[in-house]
This record gives structure tokens, sequence and C-alpha cells, in this order.
């Protein structure tokens, strides 16, 4: 499981989370929401090592993130997606996905690249395997994006508005891909302002405010008077929609 006790995180004098407490189990998909700036990110890139955490304890299936000699293993667990579509402009759909599992997990290429080929059948992408990024359109390589992070066999898979950049058409079909994801039992941490989205594939909501985890909820209860109840949660709410 992902654990997160008391952490601690700032850039400078700006102090941009404030001590958050969340597990995660085998399983669940949590969706974090929150205001633009409210730390999301930075919750994702700490969980991931991305960055040094000033204060609280991050670990990974057990790995503490901020010990050096753990932190390969906690990141080999958690496959994360970003919002921007970082894949390597100079190699193929089927060459950015083998990538990490030859170099990191020395996956003999022909399986890797195997591999790469059945994830991408499953999102419906059989036919773009041997393209490169720049003739891939944003949504196909977000979902080339995806591959990529499964391929590693992740514990977790952490997505970071992974659909802000893509526009309506192109947002539904990364989502239904995730819908199935997420169906296989995929544990996920899923970082949106989909709100709908969120509601129908989350098991539980964490609420950030300013750093803060204000909300951590069974999604029904969030969705429900008890969310409502919370005057930060109802005026995201009524804003979002
Ligand atoms: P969110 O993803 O919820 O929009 P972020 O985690 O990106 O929020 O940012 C939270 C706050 O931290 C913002 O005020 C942002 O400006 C600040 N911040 C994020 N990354 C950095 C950084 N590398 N250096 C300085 N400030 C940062
Ligand atoms: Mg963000």
């Amino acid at each position: 499981m992902i654990s997160i006790t008391g952490l601690h995180k700032s850039f400078g004098s700006a102090t941009v989370l404030r001590g958050i407490d969340l597990e995660i189990s085998q399983g669940e998909v949590v969706s974090v929401l929150g205001s633009s700036g409210s730390g999301k990110s930075t919750l994702i890139r700490c969980i991931n090592g991305l960055e040094k955490i000033d204060g609280g304890r991050v670990t990974v299936d057990g790995f503490d993130v901020s010990k050096p000699r753990e932190l390969a293993d906690a990141r080999k667990r958690s496959g994360t997606v970003f919002q921007l579509f970082n894949l390597y402009p100079h190699m193929t759909a089927v060459q950015n996905i083998a990538l990490a599992p030859v170099e990191v997990l020395n996956v003999p290429r022909k399986d890797a690249e195997a591999e790469a080929r059945r994830l991408l059948q499953q999102v419906g992408l059989s036919e773009r395997a041997d393209a490169y990024p720049a003739q891939l359109s944003g949504g196909q390589r977000q979902r080339v994006g995806i591959c990529r992070a499964l391929a590693m066999k992740p514990s977790y898979l952490l997505l970071d508005e992974v659909t802000s950049a893509l526009d309506p058409e192109m947002t539904a079909e990364v989502l239904s891909i995730l819908a199935n994801i997420a169906k296989q039992g995929t544990t996920m941490v899923f970082v949106t302002h989909e709100i709908e989205f969120a509601r129908s594939i989350s098991t539980r909501i964490a609420f950030l405010d300013k750093g803060q985890m204000i909300a951590d909820l069974p999604t029904e209860d969030f969705f429900s008077d008890k969310g409502m109840a919370m005057p930060r949660v109802a005026q995201f709410l009524s804003k979002m929609r």
C-alpha cells in the first residue's frame, strides 16, 4: 500500500503540503480533487520520489521514498502518467513502452516489445504501434503514456490530470481506457478535474485545500450531504459543475 503520514513539503518559504495523511490499499481507486494550486501534483511527485520531502513519511509497498537506497524499489512499484505527453519523440510507440522494462527490469527486448504490442491492443492502438509520437493525436499519445506506465507492472498507477490537455472527444477516449484499467483491479491515485468521472470510478475521494487534506471519504459520502457540509467542498463542486 501507499502510506503517507504527516507529509510536509515547502518550496523556499512557501509551504505547499501541510501534514498530509493518506493510506491507499491494493485495489482502491482514489481520486484527489482540489483547486488549482492546492498541492495535488506536488503530492503525486512526493509519492514517486520526484520531490524531496521536508517532513513526514511516504512509503510504497513498505519502501521509504526518502531513503536513497529504497527509492528505486519504491519507484518501480508506481507507474506515473503526467498531464503532458512526455514520450521520447525519436522512438516509436512500441519503443517508448518497451524502454523501461528493457533498461530497468532487464526484460529481453523481444519480450518487452511483444508486451508493448499487447498493451497497445488493449487501448485500441494496435495499428499505431510503430508510429512516432508526432504522428499520433494527443489522445493516442496519452494512451501510449498509460501503456508505458503499465509496462512496468506497477502496483500503483499515479495519474496527474492526464486528460487536461485534451479536447472533449480525446478526453472521453482516454477516460474509457482508464475505466477499463480500474475495472481490472489496478490500484490508482487519480488527480483530475473530471468530477463526474472521478465519481464513477473512485472508491474514495481525497480533497486537498491549500496543502491540507480536508476530506477523505468514500465516494458516495463525498458527494452526499456529508461532503456538502464542508464549505470548501461545496464551493469547489458548485464551481466545477
Ligand atoms: P496543483 O497540482 O494542485 O495545481 P501544485 O502541486 O502544482 O498544485 O502546486 C502547489 C503550489 O506549489 C503552487 O502554489 C505552486 O506554485 C507551488 N509549486 C509547485 N511546484 C513548485 C516548484 N518546483 N517550485 C516552487 N513552487 C512550486
Ligand atoms: Mg497539478
